[in-house]
Formats: structure tokens, C-alpha cells, sequence
């Protein structure tokens, strides 16, 4: 893919799967840039996890203030007072469900890197493994990838190295570019704010805790 002075825009939260897309897109493209969307979220102080990674890195770092996006409807990530959903309804969508997040944060991401000569944007969504958000899914990406297109008269491009790995294999990918321990151990996934490995309890550190078990004992069978 690496051709003459490549460049992209990494929409990057400071968590595991936009942290494992930054060092991707590294390897990928010859120059990087980071843009972390803030919009109320439980966890803000991700913005300063993703400012250091950021900065080891040696990446330029955006932060944008979206707070209106956690306004528009309730969800348990910006409305403190709800608690945040265990398990996924089986008719609905968690409550951590925030409506309209990824076409805003790709429309905002399209417009920045346009204002920076960028035309790839690498995001890491995934649908393989989650909560079944209709905005992580291939076809959604796949359709604001044309309607964005459409929308600036341009060619952008909207990478998605996730989207169909499961967690352990986000996990697999971090160690084959070189990054395994820097996301395990610098990153914040967590919704309670707790580095690494996290609370342990809530759904996120789930997921990404059974992911890394999972991922650690293929290791160990291989050895
Ligand atoms: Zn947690």
C-alpha cells in the first residue's frame, strides 16, 4: 500500500482498537496525523491517554470538542446518572449506543484531513465483535465512505483494519507491529477511566480482557 508521501488521518481515542489503527496506519502511510473527538463521555480522560500516545508517536494531535453529539439523546456514556448496560437487550441496543457518533465523527474527520491534504482516514470500528452499533458495521462505513465522497467531490478513503477481527486477533495485530505491550499496558478502554487492563467489570474491559486471554493462550500453546 506504502506509495510516495502517503498521508492519513487516524480518528483516535486512546483505547486499545484506535491505538492498535494508529501504529497500522504508521506502517501503512508515510506521514500520520491523530484527531481525538471529545463529546462528554465518562471516560474524558482519555483525551490525555491519547495526547501522550500521541506524542510517543511523534504524530501531530487534534483534539475536537463534540460535546452536543452525547446531548442529542440520552445514552450512559455522556448522561452520567444512567448506568451503563451489563449486557446487550435482546431487542435493542445497549445504552451505551450513541446516536449518530461515527457519521459525525467521520464527517468532521473527512472535512479536517481535506483541510490538511489528507484523503485516507483510518477508524477503528469493528464488526465482528461488539455490541452490534449499526455505525461499526461495513456497510454503514462502506455508505458514508460514498456519501462523504459525494459530499466534498472528493476521493477520500475510510480504512477500517478492524472490522472483522475479533478482539483477540486486535490484540494479535498489536504485537505483529511491535506495539503489544505499549496498548496493553498505556492505553484506556475502560468506561470507569482505569488504565489498562481496567475495572475488570464493565462491559468494555470484558470484551477487551477476554480478547487478551484469549490472544495470550494461543500465545502460550505456540511457545
Ligand atoms: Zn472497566
Amino acid at each position: 500500500m506504502k506509495n510516495n508521501q502517503s498521508s492519513a488521518l487516524v480518528l483516535h481515542s486512546g483505547g486499545q482498537d484506535s491505538t492498535t489503527c494508529l501504529f497500522w496506519a504508521l506502517k501503512n502511510f508515510d506521514s500520520v496525523r491523530t484527531l481525538c473527538i471529545t463529546y462528554g463521555q465518562r471516560h474524558g480522560r482519555e483525551v490525555e491517554v491519547a495526547r501522550q500516545i500521541a506524542g510517543s508517536a511523534c504524530v501531530p494531535f487534534q483534539e475536537l470538542d463534540a460535546t452536543v453529539i452525547g446531548l442529542l439523546a440520552d445514552n450512559s456514556l455522556t448522561n452520567f446518572k444512567m448506568e451503563v448496560d451489563r449486557e446487550k437487550p435482546l431487542d435493542s441496543y445497549p445504552n451505551t449506543f450513541v446516536l449518530g457518533r461515527n457519521l459525525f465523527f467521520l464527517t468532521f474527520a473527512t472535512v479536517i484531513a481535506y483541510s490538511h491534504g489528507i484523503r485516507d482516514i483510518v477508524t477503528g470500528v469493528s464488526q465482528a465483535d461488539y455490541s452490534g452499533y449499526p455505525d461499526c458495521r461495513d456497510t454503514f462505513i462502506r455508505s458514508a465512505n460514498v456519501t462523504l465522497n459525494l459530499a466534498m467531490d472528493e476521493q477520500f478513503i475510510i480504512h477500517t483494519p478492524l472490522m472483522w477481527l475479533s478482539k483477540a486477533e486486535v490484540w494479535a495485530l498489536a504485537d505483529e507491529l511491535g506495539v503489544f505491550e505499549l496498548v496493553r499496558y498505556n492505553t484506556l478502554t475502560c468506561y470507569n477511566g482505569i488504565m489498562a487492563d481496567g475495572c475488570g467489570e464493565c462491559p468494555a474491559c470484558k470484551l477487551r480482557n477476554d480478547g487478551l486471554k484469549e490472544f495470550l493462550a494461543t500465545m502460550n500453546k505456540r511457545i
